[in-house]
């Protein structure tokens, strides 16, 4: 048995069953996940969790499904790489990559599938469905053929050609729809009260889904010998991730995990074809104005945000800004990361680290930090985008002389 207690209402806080329930009856805010911290603090320590698997299922206790009954194609435990020649580059010290490019589909949705897909299984669900930016629906359809469960995904019909691949391959149904994320989105809603025996990831099944991020929090501490880092580098689209790591520093804490308070600095990265939560944090403002997106981070390309109020509020709390980056810094951040740390990241790569830059330039981050900036997709879900910037160094006939005009050898 898990240590849920129900969920609760995160507006005026109602409690409800733990069934695939979103929102609140009473006053239609989000319902989030509720646990009992003493019960899960008597249950679990360092060590137990060393003894778990080398999956984010070793932190089950904190997960709202029962770790038995997980559907896991083994998302998590991925690469904390230390990045002394990109800290060099950004004038900053103690620098982490979260290399969430290394999980089963590629990137970080694995996570929040991995448990949404759990929980669905559990509730007696036999299709699995979401609204996707590209990312997710490569993880529904994934983990839904490794569960034996139907699929029916959703994605704007102008997507990157690997992602379309990565999502069809599985088997299931893919449905290209002419709109933007947030057309589909609104329609997965209507669909997801049509069919009721759908388990929409991203909808119904949302508060469970967004339970997973937090294992980046989780991991992030335990590679770090159990210390919090001072500053994450969070990238937003919906905001549930960065809302959800703040959550699980937080919960690392309440259940004695963390020693001390664990105050650690948030900030989020977005592209500025796509910004509404950097704006208001920018304008200082309490609402997010809702923009239609231009640009080439096309996992990141959510106007209307869901949680995007949560995530200001949570960066505001810690201390932590917003940034937001150009579609050119984008393609150069991706560069630079390959070339000083020989991480290939994905457009949303690019903007973590864009605006990593970015925020140190202006001393937001700063080098007396320990800094951890998460690196969320693999860079060959979106190699379109660096078409024009990357290629061979030279093209030559099968001779050594040919060779020779093209390389010269400076090591010799
Ligand atoms: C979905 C996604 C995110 C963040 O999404 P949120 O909706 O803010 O939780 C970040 N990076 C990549 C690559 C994604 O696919
Ligand atoms: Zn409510």
């Amino acid at each position: 048995m898990n240590c849920v207690v129900g969920l609760r209402c995160r507006e005026c806080g109602r409690e409800f069953p733990a069934e695939a329930l979103h929102v609140c009856d009473f006053c239609f805010g989000p319902l989030e996940v509720a646990y009992d911290y003493d019960a899960i603090a008597a249950r679990v320590d360092r060590a137990s969790i060393a003894a778990g698997p080398r999956t984010m299922w070793r932190y089950r206790d904190l997960l709202p499904v029962d770790g038995t009954s997980a559907v896991s194609l083994g998302a998590g435990c991925t690469p904390l790489v230390r990045a002394d020649r990109l800290a060099a580059a950004l004038g900053l010290g103690e620098l982490w990559i979260k290399d969430d490019t290394a999980n089963p589909t590629g990137s970080f949705k694995d996570r929040v599938v991995s448990v949404a897909l759990s929980k669905a299984r559990e509730l007696g669900f036999k299709v699995a469905a979401c609204a996707s930016t590209g990312n997710l629906a490569n993880s529904v359809a994934a983990h839904a053929a490794r569960a034996g469960m139907a699929s029916v995904v959703l994605v704007p019909r102008d997507l990157e050609r690997a992602k379309i691949a990565m999502t069809a391959v599985y088997g299931g149904t893919v449905v290209a729809v002419d709109g933007t994320y947030d057309d589909v989105n609104r329609l997965c809603a209507e669909l997801a009260s049509e069919h009721p025996a759908w388990a929409f990831a991203n909808v119904n099944l949302r508060t469970y889904y967004a339970e997973g991020s937090k294992t980046l929090a989780f991991e992030i501490a335990e590679q770090l010998d159990w210390r919090a880092p001072d500053h994450v580098v969070v990238p937003v689209a919906s905001g549930s991730q960065l809302t959800k790591v703040a959550k699980g520093f937080a919960e690392l804490v309440a259940v004695g995990l963390l020693d001390g308070t664990a105050e650690v600095r948030i900030s989020g990265a977005q592209a500025q074809g796509c910004s509404p939560v950097a704006t208001a944090f920018a304008e200082g403002a309490d609402t997010i104005r809702p923009v239609r997106p231009s640009t080439i981070a096309r996992s990141l390309a959510i106007g209307n945000p869901a949680d995007g109020w949560y995530a200001l509020e949570a960066v505001r709390r810690s201390g932590g800004a917003i940034g937001a980056v150009a579609d050119d810094e984008i393609l150069d951040a991706i560069g630079l990361l390959a070339r000083t740390e020989g991480i290939f990241a994905e457009t949303a790569g690019g903007v973590t680290i864009a605006t990593l830059a970015k925020l140190a330039a202006a001393g937001v981050v700063r080098p007396d930090e320990k800094v951890v900036a998460i690196v969320t997709g693999h860079g060959l879900k979106t190699v379109e985008s660096l078409a024009a910037s990357v290629g061979p160094t030279a093209t030559i006939a099968p001779t050594l002389a040919a060779f020779d005009e093209v390389v010269d050898d400076p090591w010799r």
